[in-house]
């Protein structure tokens, strides 16, 4: 095969066009094209009135065809024999692994970190336990409408905890930008679709799944796992993390079971402030780690598209459009859109009482009335918070705390529109775009929710983003407090070729909440990375410093 790149074509291509430019550029005679397949199809719409779409082509020859064309194109980068991105095992047999047999490995957390790692332990042959503090996904998404409908927050079973990790309440947007040699990315794609999810996301350039699929999926991943030997408990927790001489002998959970085991992954996302807790005081290596915190921002989509594609707003392949915005400020810092959600909606994403914070979600059609977002300014250890391990657990609860109170202390969530957050005044009622978020929110001034340094970046940013998304600062786009979880407050250190803790042999940290992902698609490429390490530690090639004393 060959892979052919940067196949330009127009919007409204026919459905032969695709074939005659492949013959075109390769230069083709008749009948030397075998067969050709779609590898990656992008959109450029720098320009809205010449949108054009972008193809990877993985491109089946005749072998004389094939011999000349590498030779014709030799030194041209867009024509180049197709890699093998197929997923190699570093070990599937369960004979290699003599003491996996009687020391499971576990997992905790079931989020696409846990879940991966769990799979893939699963598919090599060993018999991974994984612990998991929410519900499984259909009791789990009862739970979290009962925050959404009827304002009670389940604090074990919520946005953040549960089958699926924070993500299955989400668009599901399947892209990062990590550097990714080995393919695993593609790895975890082909196990969502195995899944159940759309083959589409194999080869879009920004694949997004929806809430509701990922139900779906997380059940008949699970089920693989199972059958395959694993073993998934729900509602229960890592409460203590057992280590003797810097090596981890098991755990202790909630219900006070103790699990013995060398080897621990970490899952355990971004969220899991207690966990945090009991880790460093277990001597645990945990350090404080930049994040960011802000608003989030809806505007109705029909602006969004219209800036993005122009006269092509609408179009079917394009779908509803997104945006990425990023502002340096003046004095140093950066505002940037985060989690950017086409046709969805704010969700209440609280996982402690009294507590306020949000995020957004879409379905897989995109079709609700609003694109949100959130608008973050980055913070930094150093810079805006105590040196504890710990101190920026404590602004977040902080911002969150006060979120609560002036939402009104029901999980309403305090909103503004944009144009009065400019101007420096309360907003007294809501203008043509209609919140999406629920229960409900209390308009507010949110300039006293956000630390100055935040409010001032954001007043600096949102007429700047103007000049990229006409109608961004709209005085009646609505902005909604708080978000604080962006990514994870803390890193719990690993060595980079063991993948182990810094100074806790046999514990793997992994996914968002150790610090090494931040999305769904580089969680589960970390669960992959940590799964490989633990299973060439059990074969005895461990690679790379294990602990520094
Ligand atoms: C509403 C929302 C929308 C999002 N949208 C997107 C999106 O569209 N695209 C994207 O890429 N990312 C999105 N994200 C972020 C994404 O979900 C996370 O980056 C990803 O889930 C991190 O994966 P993880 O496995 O590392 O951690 P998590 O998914 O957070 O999973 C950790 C799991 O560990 C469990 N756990 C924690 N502590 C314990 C304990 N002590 N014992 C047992 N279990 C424990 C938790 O219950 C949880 O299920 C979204 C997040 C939210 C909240």
């Amino acid at each position: 095969m060959l892979r052919l790149t940067n196949v330009k074509l127009p919007l409204d291509h026919s459905s032969s066009a695709l074939k005659q430019e492949v013959i075109r550029k390769l230069e083709l005679q008749e009948g030397e094209l075998l067969d050709f397949s779609v590898f990656k199809r992008s959109y450029d719409a720098r320009k809205s009135d010449d949108i054009f779409l972008i193809y990877s082509l993985d491109v089946e020859l005749t072998a004389p065809a094939h011999k000349r064309c590498l030779a014709q194109f030799a030194g041209n980068d867009s024509v180049r024999p197709s890699p093998d991105m197929s997923y190699k095992y570093v070990a599937d047999k369960p004979a290699n692994f003599p003491q996996a047999q009687q020391l499971r490995p576990v997992i905790i957390g079931f989020g696409p970190c846990g879940i991966l790692a769990a799979l893939l332990l699963a598919q090599m042959g060993l018999k991974p336990i994984v612990i998991e503090r929410g519900q499984d996904v259909r009791q789990r998404t009862k739970d979290t409408w009962g925050l959404w409908r009827d304002r009670e927050l389940n604090e074990e079973s919520n946005v953040q905890y549960g089958e699926g990790g924070a993500g299955t309440f989400s668009d599901g947007k399947l892209y990062t930008q990590i550097k990714d040699p080995k393919f695993y990315g593609r790895k975890v794609l082909t196990e969502f679709v195995k899944a159940g999810a759309p083959e589409e996301i194999l080869f879009v350039s920004k694949p997004h799944i929806g809430t509701f699929k990922l139900v779906k999926m997380m059940e008949n991943i699970r089920a693989e796992i199972i059958a395959l030997g694993g073993e998934i408990r729900f509602g229960e927790k890592l409460a203590h993390l057992n280590i003797e001489d810097q090596q981890v002998t098991g755990l202790t959970l909630n219900s006070g079971e103790v699990i013995n085991t060398q080897h621990v992954i970490l899952a355990i996302g971004h969220s899991a402030r207690d966990t945090f807790q009991s880790l460093l005081e277990s001597g645990v290596y945990i350090e404080a780690k930049p994040f960011s915190v802000g608003l989030r921002i809806e505007h109705p989509q029909s602006v969004i598209d219209k800036a993005r594609f122009g006269v092509n707003a609408g179009n079917e392949i394009l779908g509803a459009a997104d945006y990425k915005l990023v502002h340096h400020c003046q004095d140093g810092r950066n505002v940037y859109s985060f989690c950017m959600c086409p046709g969805g909606t704010v969700v209440a994403a609280a996982s402690e009482p009294g507590k306020l914070v949000i995020n957004g979600m879409s379905e897989y059609s995109r079709n609700e009335r609003n694109a949100n977002s959130a608008i973050v300014v980055d913070i930094n250890p150093a810079q805006d918070y105590p040196q504890h391990p710990l101190a920026g657990i404590d602004l977040q609860r902080q911002l969150e705390e006060k979120a609560f109170l002036m939402g009104g202390e029901n999980y309403n969530a305090p909103a503004q529109l944009v144009g009065d957050f400019l101007a420096g005044k309360a907003s007294e009622k809501i203008g043509s775009v209609q919140p999406s978020y629920k229960p409900g929110v209390t308009l507010s001034d949110l300039s006293q929710l956000l630390p100055d340094f935040a409010v001032k970046a954001l007043r600096e940013a949102i007429p700047e983003f103007n000049k990229q998304i006409k109608g961004f600062s709209m005085y009646d786009a609505v902005l909604t407090g708080v978000e604080t979880r962006t990514s994870s407050p803390v890193c719990i250190k690993r060595d980079k070729d063991s993948f182990i803790s810094i100074n806790t042999k046999g514990l793997y940290p992994a996914g968002e909440g150790a610090g090494y992902a931040g999305g769904i698609l580089s969680a589960g490429v970390d669960g992959i990375k940590v799964a490989e390490a633990l299973a060439l530690d059990l074969l005895g090639q461990a690679r790379g410093n294990v602990i520094k004393n």
